[in-house]
């Protein structure tokens, strides 16, 4: 693994996306460079190859990007979270608010291993939101989170203290503005 590869120079900043006062940090950009794809998936690897992980699980849709390819090479099953009413067998689902709605994520309830340790991934954790409602619903499936990852983290948005007391591994940090 490249030790002083700059990621950062591969994550597209857009100022006011989606809406006013937003920083919007893109991962398209890491899946348009090869390189800089493969230096995410390769530290993902290393992190968790070492660690007792039975499956992946990931935040629709950009987790699935990176947690694809990550579930081939660790050769675990992969779990895609969807939001509500996409996925055609029987689910267990879970809703959760955001800033001014409320929404619902599914996972198919026959895919949570019970007793098994799942890692939870997202491309990017701001509030942590979403990845609490996911532990939530793999728990209540019977599984248990031993760790949260994404390849970009926002901790002044204090996901830390409200997705503890799960360990999480990020490849990079923002710190705001
Ligand atoms: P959250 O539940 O607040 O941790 O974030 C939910 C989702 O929104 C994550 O899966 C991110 O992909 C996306 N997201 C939130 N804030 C940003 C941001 N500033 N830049 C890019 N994606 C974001």
């Amino acid at each position: 693994m490249a030790k002083e590869f700059n990621l950062d120079s591969y994550i597209r900043k857009v100022p006011n996306f989606p809406k006013e006062g937003i920083l919007f940090y893109d991962i398209t950009s890491i899946l348009a460079a090869p390189e800089a794809f493969q230096y995410c998936v390769e530290c993902m690897v290393d992190i968790y190859k070492d660690k007792e992980i039975d499956a992946v699980a990931a935040i629709e849709a950009r987790g699935f990007l990176f947690a694809a390819p990550f579930a081939a090479r660790m050769g675990i099953p992969l779990l895609p979270i969807r939001k509500k009413g996409k996925l055609p067998g029987i689910t267990l689902s879970k809703k959760y608010a955001l800033e001014y709605a409320m929404a619902e994520i599914e996972v198919h309830q026959e895919d949570v291993p019970e007793g098994k340790r799942v890692l939870l991934l997202d491309d990017l954790i701001a509030t942590g939101g979403t990845l609490n409602a996911a532990r939530a619903l793999l728990n209540a499936g019977g599984a248990e989170v031993p760790g949260i990852f994404g390849v970009v983290g926002l901790p002044f948005l204090n996901y830390e203290e409200f997705l503890a007391p799960t360990p999480i591994i990020t490849l990079i940090n923002y710190h705001g503005e």
